[in-house]
Protein backbone atom coordinates (compact mmCIF):
# COMPACT_ATOMS: atom_id res chain seq x y z
CA UNK A 1 0.00 0.00 0.00
CA UNK A 2 1.23 3.86 -0.63
CA UNK A 3 2.05 5.16 2.79
CA UNK A 4 -0.11 7.29 4.99
CA UNK A 5 0.56 10.95 5.37
CA UNK A 6 -1.55 13.20 2.79
CA UNK A 7 -4.73 14.96 4.44
CA UNK A 8 -7.47 13.54 3.04
CA UNK A 9 -9.51 16.28 4.46
CA UNK A 10 -7.28 18.94 2.59
CA UNK A 11 -7.81 17.13 -0.63
CA UNK A 12 -11.62 17.55 -0.07
CA UNK A 13 -11.59 20.84 0.57
CA UNK A 14 -9.10 21.64 -2.57
CA UNK A 15 -11.72 19.71 -4.44
CA UNK A 16 -14.78 22.05 -3.11
CA UNK A 17 -12.32 25.02 -3.94
CA UNK A 18 -11.85 23.82 -7.46
CA UNK A 19 -15.08 23.05 -8.22
CA UNK A 20 -15.94 26.68 -7.32
CA UNK A 21 -13.64 28.32 -9.47
CA UNK A 22 -15.43 26.27 -12.27
CA UNK A 23 -19.11 27.97 -11.24
CA UNK A 24 -17.12 31.04 -10.68
CA UNK A 25 -18.27 31.26 -6.78
CA UNK A 26 -15.35 33.87 -5.69
CA UNK A 27 -17.71 34.40 -2.38
CA UNK A 28 -15.04 33.29 0.46
CA UNK A 29 -17.87 32.75 2.94
CA UNK A 30 -19.52 30.74 0.98
CA UNK A 31 -16.58 28.43 0.24
CA UNK A 32 -15.88 28.02 3.96
CA UNK A 33 -19.09 26.76 4.34
CA UNK A 34 -19.22 24.51 1.99
CA UNK A 35 -15.58 22.79 3.21
CA UNK A 36 -16.04 22.81 6.46
CA UNK A 37 -18.52 19.92 8.34
CA UNK A 38 -21.44 21.00 10.16
CA UNK A 39 -20.64 19.22 13.37
CA UNK A 40 -17.83 16.81 14.35
CA UNK A 41 -18.76 14.48 17.04
CA UNK A 42 -15.59 12.68 18.78
CA UNK A 43 -16.86 9.81 21.37
CA UNK A 44 -15.48 7.99 23.92
CA UNK A 45 -16.44 4.28 23.76
CA UNK A 46 -15.97 2.26 27.22
CA UNK A 47 -16.21 -1.46 26.43
CA UNK A 48 -16.48 -3.84 29.38
CA UNK A 49 -14.09 -7.01 27.44
CA UNK A 50 -14.97 -10.55 27.87
CA UNK A 51 -12.02 -10.92 30.55
CA UNK A 52 -13.38 -8.26 32.55
CA UNK A 53 -11.27 -5.24 31.66
CA UNK A 54 -12.63 -1.89 30.82
CA UNK A 55 -10.98 -0.85 27.62
CA UNK A 56 -11.20 2.60 25.81
CA UNK A 57 -12.49 3.20 22.28
CA UNK A 58 -12.43 6.28 19.95
CA UNK A 59 -15.42 6.91 17.70
CA UNK A 60 -16.34 9.78 15.14
CA UNK A 61 -19.43 10.61 13.58
CA UNK A 62 -18.70 13.40 11.16
CA UNK A 63 -22.64 15.41 10.06
CA UNK A 64 -21.47 17.76 6.94
CA UNK A 65 -24.01 19.07 5.04
CA UNK A 66 -27.70 18.45 5.51
CA UNK A 67 -29.36 21.17 3.25
CA UNK A 68 -30.54 18.83 0.40
CA UNK A 69 -31.76 16.37 2.77
CA UNK A 70 -30.58 14.19 5.99
CA UNK A 71 -26.88 13.35 6.58
CA UNK A 72 -26.28 9.76 5.13
CA UNK A 73 -22.93 8.17 5.23
CA UNK A 74 -21.29 4.95 6.02
CA UNK A 75 -19.56 3.56 9.31
CA UNK A 76 -16.27 2.01 9.28
CA UNK A 77 -14.22 0.40 12.08
CA UNK A 78 -10.67 0.50 10.60
CA UNK A 79 -7.24 1.72 12.36
CA UNK A 80 -5.34 4.00 9.29
CA UNK A 81 -1.81 4.13 9.77
CA UNK A 82 -2.01 8.08 11.01
CA UNK A 83 -3.66 6.90 13.99
CA UNK A 84 -6.57 8.28 15.90
CA UNK A 85 -5.90 12.12 14.69
CA UNK A 86 -5.73 10.96 11.40
CA UNK A 87 -8.58 8.84 11.15
CA UNK A 88 -10.46 12.21 12.47
CA UNK A 89 -9.54 13.80 9.36
CA UNK A 90 -10.40 11.19 7.02
CA UNK A 91 -14.13 11.25 8.65
CA UNK A 92 -14.37 14.58 8.06
CA UNK A 93 -13.25 14.19 4.49
CA UNK A 94 -15.23 11.38 4.07
CA UNK A 95 -18.40 13.05 5.14
CA UNK A 96 -17.96 15.79 2.73
CA UNK A 97 -17.40 13.49 -0.41
CA UNK A 98 -20.70 12.08 0.93
CA UNK A 99 -22.55 15.78 0.83
CA UNK A 100 -21.27 15.73 -2.92
CA UNK A 101 -22.39 11.98 -4.23
CA UNK A 102 -26.08 12.27 -2.67
CA UNK A 103 -26.52 15.77 -5.06
CA UNK A 104 -24.73 14.60 -7.80
CA UNK A 105 -26.62 11.04 -7.88
CA UNK A 106 -29.45 13.35 -7.29
CA UNK A 107 -30.83 11.54 -3.99
CA UNK A 108 -32.11 14.07 -1.03
CA UNK A 109 -29.82 13.40 1.15
CA UNK A 110 -26.48 15.16 2.67
CA UNK A 111 -23.50 13.78 3.86
CA UNK A 112 -22.20 12.48 6.74
CA UNK A 113 -19.53 10.09 8.19
CA UNK A 114 -18.63 7.50 11.30
CA UNK A 115 -15.92 5.43 12.74
CA UNK A 116 -14.24 3.65 15.03
CA UNK A 117 -10.57 3.37 15.40
CA UNK A 118 -10.51 -0.22 15.62
CA UNK A 119 -9.56 -2.55 12.91
CA UNK A 120 -11.62 -6.28 13.72
CA UNK A 121 -9.62 -8.62 11.41
CA UNK A 122 -6.45 -7.82 13.55
CA UNK A 123 -7.75 -7.62 17.25
CA UNK A 124 -9.94 -10.34 17.43
CA UNK A 125 -12.71 -9.40 19.37
CA UNK A 126 -15.13 -11.71 20.34
CA UNK A 127 -18.39 -11.52 18.74
CA UNK A 128 -19.65 -10.23 22.21
CA UNK A 129 -17.31 -7.69 22.68
CA UNK A 130 -17.81 -6.91 18.93
CA UNK A 131 -22.03 -5.78 19.85
CA UNK A 132 -20.92 -4.30 23.24
CA UNK A 133 -18.75 -1.89 20.84
CA UNK A 134 -21.18 -1.30 18.05
CA UNK A 135 -24.50 -0.92 20.68
CA UNK A 136 -22.11 1.56 23.04
CA UNK A 137 -21.36 3.60 20.28
CA UNK A 138 -24.54 3.71 18.68
CA UNK A 139 -25.87 5.21 21.97
CA UNK A 140 -23.39 7.90 22.14
CA UNK A 141 -23.87 8.94 18.62
CA UNK A 142 -28.31 8.40 18.64
CA UNK A 143 -28.74 12.02 19.94
CA UNK A 144 -27.64 13.17 16.67
CA UNK A 145 -28.97 9.95 14.02
CA UNK A 146 -32.19 9.15 13.34
CA UNK A 147 -34.87 8.43 10.00
CA UNK A 148 -34.66 12.50 8.89
CA UNK A 149 -31.34 13.36 10.95
CA UNK A 150 -28.70 11.02 9.78
CA UNK A 151 -29.10 7.72 8.46
CA UNK A 152 -25.69 5.72 8.93
CA UNK A 153 -24.55 2.50 6.88
CA UNK A 154 -21.77 -0.29 6.47
CA UNK A 155 -18.30 0.76 5.10
CA UNK A 156 -15.04 -0.83 5.84
CA UNK A 157 -15.00 -3.44 7.86
CA UNK A 158 -18.94 -3.27 9.08
CA UNK A 159 -21.51 -4.81 7.93
CA UNK A 160 -25.74 -5.68 8.47
CA UNK A 161 -24.86 -7.42 11.43
CA UNK A 162 -23.63 -3.91 12.90
CA UNK A 163 -26.04 -2.43 11.32
CA UNK A 164 -29.09 -4.42 13.14
CA UNK A 165 -27.30 -3.72 16.32
CA UNK A 166 -27.52 0.21 15.76
CA UNK A 167 -31.19 0.31 14.35
CA UNK A 168 -31.67 -2.50 17.16
CA UNK A 169 -30.06 -0.06 19.82
CA UNK A 170 -32.10 3.09 18.59
CA UNK A 171 -35.32 2.12 18.42
CA UNK A 172 -35.03 0.67 22.67
CA UNK A 173 -33.34 3.90 23.22
CA UNK A 174 -36.57 5.87 21.47
CA UNK A 175 -38.92 3.57 22.49
CA UNK A 176 -40.09 2.05 19.44
CA UNK A 177 -39.68 -1.88 18.34
CA UNK A 178 -38.86 -1.28 15.13
CA UNK A 179 -37.22 1.53 13.14
CA UNK A 180 -35.60 0.75 10.00
CA UNK A 181 -35.20 3.59 8.10
CA UNK A 182 -32.48 4.61 11.12
CA UNK A 183 -29.90 3.02 8.79
CA UNK A 184 -29.15 1.63 5.45
CA UNK A 185 -27.18 -1.57 4.30
CA UNK A 186 -29.62 -3.91 7.09
CA UNK A 187 -30.08 -7.64 5.68
CA UNK A 188 -33.36 -8.42 4.27
CA UNK A 189 -35.15 -10.00 7.08
CA UNK A 190 -34.69 -6.88 9.07
CA UNK A 191 -36.23 -4.27 5.93
CA UNK A 192 -33.27 -4.19 3.94
CA UNK A 193 -33.42 -3.79 0.16
CA UNK A 194 -32.73 -6.27 -2.70
CA UNK A 195 -29.75 -5.13 -4.84
CA UNK A 196 -27.89 -3.33 -1.89
CA UNK A 197 -25.07 -5.69 -0.95
CA UNK A 198 -24.24 -5.63 -4.85
CA UNK A 199 -25.11 -1.80 -5.15
CA UNK A 200 -21.54 -0.26 -5.17
CA UNK A 201 -19.72 -2.61 -7.60
CA UNK A 202 -22.75 -3.19 -9.74
CA UNK A 203 -22.56 0.83 -9.87
CA UNK A 204 -19.30 1.13 -10.36
CA UNK A 205 -19.60 -1.41 -13.78
CA UNK A 206 -22.44 0.64 -14.97
CA UNK A 207 -19.68 3.84 -15.07
CA UNK A 208 -17.33 1.81 -16.19
CA UNK A 209 -19.31 0.32 -18.94
CA UNK A 210 -20.79 3.92 -19.81
CA UNK A 211 -16.78 4.83 -20.36
CA UNK A 212 -16.18 2.38 -22.46
CA UNK A 213 -18.76 3.80 -25.05
CA UNK A 214 -17.31 6.70 -24.63
CA UNK A 215 -14.18 5.27 -25.72
CA UNK A 216 -15.58 2.81 -28.26
CA UNK A 217 -13.48 -0.14 -26.11
CA UNK A 218 -14.85 -3.68 -26.27
CA UNK A 219 -15.54 -4.55 -22.75
CA UNK A 220 -15.09 -8.09 -24.43
CA UNK A 221 -11.52 -9.24 -23.21
CA UNK A 222 -10.78 -6.05 -21.14
CA UNK A 223 -8.76 -6.27 -18.60
CA UNK A 224 -9.20 -5.46 -14.93
CA UNK A 225 -7.34 -5.12 -12.29
CA UNK A 226 -9.23 -4.52 -8.82
CA UNK A 227 -8.12 -3.41 -5.46
CA UNK A 228 -9.03 -4.86 -2.41
CA UNK A 229 -11.10 -7.94 -2.47
CA UNK A 230 -14.68 -7.26 -0.14
CA UNK A 231 -17.92 -5.48 -0.64
CA UNK A 232 -17.17 -3.48 -3.73
CA UNK A 233 -14.10 -4.68 -5.51
CA UNK A 234 -15.99 -8.52 -5.72
CA UNK A 235 -19.27 -7.23 -6.95
CA UNK A 236 -17.27 -4.90 -9.53
CA UNK A 237 -15.17 -7.99 -10.49
CA UNK A 238 -18.24 -9.90 -10.93
CA UNK A 239 -20.40 -7.22 -13.03
CA UNK A 240 -17.74 -6.76 -14.85
CA UNK A 241 -16.67 -10.17 -16.19
CA UNK A 242 -20.59 -10.25 -16.60
CA UNK A 243 -20.16 -8.08 -19.36
CA UNK A 244 -17.20 -9.62 -20.86
CA UNK A 245 -14.15 -8.80 -19.08
CA UNK A 246 -11.05 -10.93 -17.39
CA UNK A 247 -9.60 -10.01 -13.80
CA UNK A 248 -5.97 -10.09 -14.15
CA UNK A 249 -5.02 -8.47 -11.01
CA UNK A 250 -6.49 -8.18 -7.30
CA UNK A 251 -5.66 -7.49 -3.97
CA UNK A 252 -6.54 -7.37 -0.20
CA UNK A 253 -4.54 -6.28 3.29
CA UNK A 254 -2.64 -9.20 3.06
CA UNK A 255 -1.22 -8.47 -0.59
CA UNK A 256 -1.54 -7.77 -4.20
CA UNK A 257 -1.05 -10.52 -7.22
CA UNK A 258 -1.64 -10.66 -10.55
CA UNK A 259 -2.29 -13.30 -13.38
CA UNK A 260 -2.48 -11.65 -16.88
CA UNK A 261 -4.09 -14.67 -18.67
CA UNK A 262 -6.87 -13.86 -16.24
CA UNK A 263 -8.66 -15.42 -13.01
CA UNK A 264 -12.21 -16.12 -12.44
CA UNK A 265 -14.04 -14.47 -9.98
CA UNK A 266 -15.82 -17.18 -8.88
CA UNK A 267 -12.37 -19.13 -8.05
CA UNK A 268 -11.06 -15.92 -6.81
CA UNK A 269 -13.91 -15.62 -4.27
CA UNK A 270 -13.48 -19.54 -3.39
CA UNK A 271 -10.16 -18.97 -2.78
CA UNK A 272 -10.58 -16.20 -0.70
CA UNK A 273 -13.17 -18.04 1.65
CA UNK A 274 -10.71 -20.58 2.26
CA UNK A 275 -7.59 -19.10 2.64
CA UNK A 276 -8.36 -15.54 3.71
CA UNK A 277 -6.00 -14.07 1.37
CA UNK A 278 -6.48 -13.75 -2.36
CA UNK A 279 -2.25 -14.33 -2.53
CA UNK A 280 -1.05 -17.42 -3.26
CA UNK A 281 -4.41 -17.73 -6.04
CA UNK A 282 -2.93 -20.68 -8.04
CA UNK A 283 -0.84 -19.68 -11.67
CA UNK A 284 -0.66 -15.35 -9.74
CA UNK A 285 1.95 -14.00 -8.98
CA UNK A 286 2.47 -12.17 -5.75
CA UNK A 287 3.49 -8.28 -6.72
CA UNK A 288 3.93 -4.96 -4.99
CA UNK A 289 1.25 -2.81 -4.25
CA UNK A 290 2.63 -0.29 -7.35
CA UNK A 291 3.10 -2.90 -9.69
CA UNK A 292 -0.70 -3.86 -9.57
CA UNK A 293 -1.61 -0.26 -9.76
CA UNK A 294 0.51 0.37 -12.69
CA UNK A 295 -0.05 -3.47 -14.50
CA UNK A 296 -0.76 -3.16 -18.28
CA UNK A 297 -4.69 -3.61 -18.39
CA UNK A 298 -7.91 -1.73 -19.54
CA UNK A 299 -9.71 -0.55 -16.42
CA UNK A 300 -8.44 -0.32 -13.23
CA UNK A 301 -10.64 -0.44 -9.93
CA UNK A 302 -9.28 0.76 -6.65
CA UNK A 303 -11.92 -0.65 -4.21
CA UNK A 304 -9.73 -0.57 -1.10
CA UNK A 305 -8.93 2.58 1.03
CA UNK A 306 -7.93 6.20 -0.03
CA UNK A 307 -4.79 8.20 -1.03
CA UNK A 308 -3.60 5.35 -3.56
CA UNK A 309 -2.65 7.13 -6.78
CA UNK A 310 -0.28 9.16 -6.33
CA UNK A 311 1.90 11.58 -8.71
CA UNK A 312 4.33 8.72 -9.23
CA UNK A 313 2.28 6.53 -9.92
CA UNK A 314 0.00 7.95 -11.85
CA UNK A 315 2.93 8.64 -14.29
CA UNK A 316 3.35 4.50 -14.26
CA UNK A 317 -0.74 3.91 -14.99
CA UNK A 318 -1.53 1.86 -18.34
CA UNK A 319 -5.32 1.77 -18.27
CA UNK A 320 -7.74 3.40 -20.16
CA UNK A 321 -10.56 3.83 -17.34
CA UNK A 322 -10.07 3.96 -13.62
CA UNK A 323 -13.21 3.41 -12.16
CA UNK A 324 -12.70 4.68 -8.18
CA UNK A 325 -14.90 2.42 -6.12
CA UNK A 326 -12.75 3.14 -2.61
CA UNK A 327 -13.71 6.88 -1.37
CA UNK A 328 -10.43 9.00 -2.64
CA UNK A 329 -7.85 6.62 -3.86
CA UNK A 330 -6.02 9.30 -5.79
CA UNK A 331 -4.56 12.19 -4.70
CA UNK A 332 -4.88 15.33 -6.64
CA UNK A 333 -1.43 15.59 -7.57
CA UNK A 334 -2.19 12.48 -9.93
CA UNK A 335 -5.52 14.06 -11.49
CA UNK A 336 -3.73 16.51 -13.88
CA UNK A 337 -1.04 13.56 -15.25
CA UNK A 338 -4.01 11.43 -15.25
CA UNK A 339 -6.02 13.18 -17.44
CA UNK A 340 -3.15 14.87 -19.84
CA UNK A 341 -2.70 10.44 -20.33
CA UNK A 342 -6.23 10.39 -21.77
CA UNK A 343 -7.22 8.30 -19.04
CA UNK A 344 -11.15 8.63 -17.73
CA UNK A 345 -11.07 8.67 -14.22
CA UNK A 346 -14.63 7.99 -12.97
CA UNK A 347 -14.11 9.57 -9.64
CA UNK A 348 -15.30 8.31 -6.30
CA UNK A 349 -18.30 10.34 -6.31
CA UNK A 350 -19.82 8.70 -8.88
CA UNK A 351 -18.39 5.39 -9.33
CA UNK A 352 -19.22 4.28 -6.27
CA UNK A 353 -22.49 5.85 -5.22
CA UNK A 354 -24.71 2.86 -6.89
CA UNK A 355 -24.16 2.28 -3.24
CA UNK A 356 -26.12 5.43 -1.54
CA UNK A 357 -28.46 5.58 -4.24
CA UNK A 358 -29.73 2.13 -3.60
CA UNK A 359 -29.22 2.97 0.52
CA UNK A 360 -31.80 5.97 -0.36
CA UNK A 361 -34.18 3.65 -1.94
CA UNK A 362 -33.93 1.42 0.73
CA UNK A 363 -34.94 4.15 2.95
CA UNK A 364 -37.94 4.68 0.58
CA UNK A 365 -39.14 1.65 0.97
CA UNK A 366 -38.77 1.42 5.02
CA UNK A 367 -40.37 4.82 5.27
CA UNK A 368 -43.26 3.49 2.99
CA UNK A 369 -43.87 -0.46 4.22
CA UNK A 370 -43.93 -1.28 0.35
CA UNK A 371 -40.90 -3.16 -0.79
CA UNK A 372 -39.29 -3.67 -4.82
CA UNK A 373 -37.96 -6.52 -6.26
CA UNK A 374 -34.20 -7.02 -7.09
CA UNK A 375 -34.48 -6.35 -11.08
CA UNK A 376 -36.53 -3.11 -10.15
CA UNK A 377 -34.06 -1.63 -7.77
CA UNK A 378 -31.35 -1.97 -9.79
CA UNK A 379 -32.81 -0.37 -12.68
CA UNK A 380 -33.42 2.64 -10.75
CA UNK A 381 -29.85 2.88 -9.66
CA UNK A 382 -29.10 2.27 -13.17
CA UNK A 383 -30.52 5.97 -14.36
CA UNK A 384 -29.26 7.47 -11.62
CA UNK A 385 -25.66 6.79 -12.13
CA UNK A 386 -26.08 6.89 -16.25
CA UNK A 387 -27.74 10.38 -15.61
CA UNK A 388 -25.22 11.11 -13.78
CA UNK A 389 -21.91 9.72 -15.58
CA UNK A 390 -23.81 11.59 -18.83
CA UNK A 391 -24.26 14.62 -16.91
CA UNK A 392 -20.48 14.76 -15.59
CA UNK A 393 -19.13 13.95 -18.93
CA UNK A 394 -20.87 16.38 -21.12
CA UNK A 395 -20.08 19.10 -18.39
CA UNK A 396 -16.29 17.76 -18.51
CA UNK A 397 -16.13 18.07 -22.60
CA UNK A 398 -17.93 21.78 -21.92
CA UNK A 399 -15.41 23.47 -19.94
CA UNK A 400 -12.35 20.87 -20.82
CA UNK A 401 -11.79 19.36 -17.44
CA UNK A 402 -11.40 15.87 -15.98
CA UNK A 403 -14.36 13.84 -14.77
CA UNK A 404 -13.85 14.89 -10.73
CA UNK A 405 -13.92 18.59 -11.23
CA UNK A 406 -17.09 18.35 -13.44
CA UNK A 407 -18.94 16.02 -10.89
CA UNK A 408 -17.74 18.42 -8.06
CA UNK A 409 -19.39 21.73 -10.35
CA UNK A 410 -22.62 19.50 -10.70
CA UNK A 411 -22.96 18.41 -7.42
CA UNK A 412 -21.46 21.88 -5.41
CA UNK A 413 -23.84 23.50 -7.60
CA UNK A 414 -26.60 21.77 -6.29
CA UNK A 415 -26.01 22.38 -2.67
CA UNK A 416 -25.31 25.89 -3.32
CA UNK A 417 -28.91 25.62 -4.73
CA UNK A 418 -30.58 24.29 -1.51
CA UNK A 419 -28.34 26.64 0.64
CA UNK A 420 -29.43 29.84 -1.34
CA UNK A 421 -33.18 28.68 -1.37
CA UNK A 422 -32.81 28.10 3.01
CA UNK A 423 -30.92 31.05 3.71
CA UNK A 424 -28.99 31.72 6.77
CA UNK A 425 -30.98 30.95 9.87
CA UNK A 426 -30.75 33.44 12.27
P1 LIG B 1 -14.80 -4.16 2.76
O1 LIG B 1 -14.52 -4.17 4.20
O2 LIG B 1 -15.86 -5.08 2.24
O3 LIG B 1 -13.46 -4.47 1.94
C1 LIG B 1 -12.31 -3.75 2.12
C2 LIG B 1 -11.24 -4.45 1.33
O4 LIG B 1 -10.05 -3.67 1.37
C3 LIG B 1 -10.88 -5.84 1.89
O5 LIG B 1 -10.74 -6.76 0.83
C4 LIG B 1 -9.52 -5.61 2.51
O6 LIG B 1 -8.72 -6.78 2.53
C5 LIG B 1 -8.97 -4.56 1.60
N1 LIG B 1 -7.83 -3.88 2.19
C6 LIG B 1 -7.69 -3.40 3.45
N2 LIG B 1 -6.44 -2.91 3.61
C7 LIG B 1 -5.83 -3.13 2.42
C8 LIG B 1 -4.53 -2.88 1.97
N3 LIG B 1 -3.63 -2.33 2.79
N4 LIG B 1 -4.23 -3.21 0.66
C9 LIG B 1 -5.16 -3.77 -0.17
N5 LIG B 1 -6.40 -4.04 0.23
C10 LIG B 1 -6.70 -3.72 1.50
O7 LIG B 1 -15.08 -2.65 2.36
P2 LIG B 1 -15.88 -2.08 1.12
O8 LIG B 1 -17.25 -1.81 1.59
O9 LIG B 1 -15.65 -2.92 -0.07
O10 LIG B 1 -15.16 -0.66 0.96
C11 LIG B 1 -14.01 -0.50 0.14
C12 LIG B 1 -13.96 0.93 -0.32
O11 LIG B 1 -15.17 1.22 -1.02
C13 LIG B 1 -13.87 1.97 0.81
O12 LIG B 1 -13.12 3.06 0.37
C14 LIG B 1 -15.33 2.38 1.00
O13 LIG B 1 -15.43 3.67 1.58
C15 LIG B 1 -15.77 2.36 -0.44
N6 LIG B 1 -17.22 2.30 -0.57
C16 LIG B 1 -17.93 1.19 -0.18
C17 LIG B 1 -19.32 1.20 -0.32
C18 LIG B 1 -20.16 0.02 0.05
O14 LIG B 1 -21.38 0.07 -0.16
N7 LIG B 1 -19.58 -1.06 0.52
C19 LIG B 1 -19.96 2.33 -0.83
C20 LIG B 1 -19.21 3.43 -1.24
C21 LIG B 1 -17.84 3.39 -1.10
Amino acid sequence: MVKFGADPFANSVKQVHDACDILGIKDEGVRNYLTMPNKMMRVKIPVKMDNGKLRIFTGFRSQHNNDRGPYKGGIRYFDPEGGVEYMEREVMALSSWMTWKCALAGVPFGGGKGAIYINPKKENLSKNEMSRLTRRFAFMISEIIGPQKDIPAPDVYTTGLEMTQIMDTYGKLNGVTHQPAVITGKPIPMGGSLARNVATGLGTAYCVREAAQILDMPLRDAKVVLQGFGNASTFAGEYLEKMGCVIIGASDSKGDILKPSGMKMKDLQKWKAKKGTVVGFPGSTKVSTEKLLTAKCDILIPAALENQINAAIAKKIQCKIIGESANGPTLPEADPILYKKGIIVIPDILANSGGVTISYYEWVQNNTGQYWGFVEVAKLMENHLVTGFKDAYELAQNKKVDMRRACMAIAVKRVVEAFELRGVWP
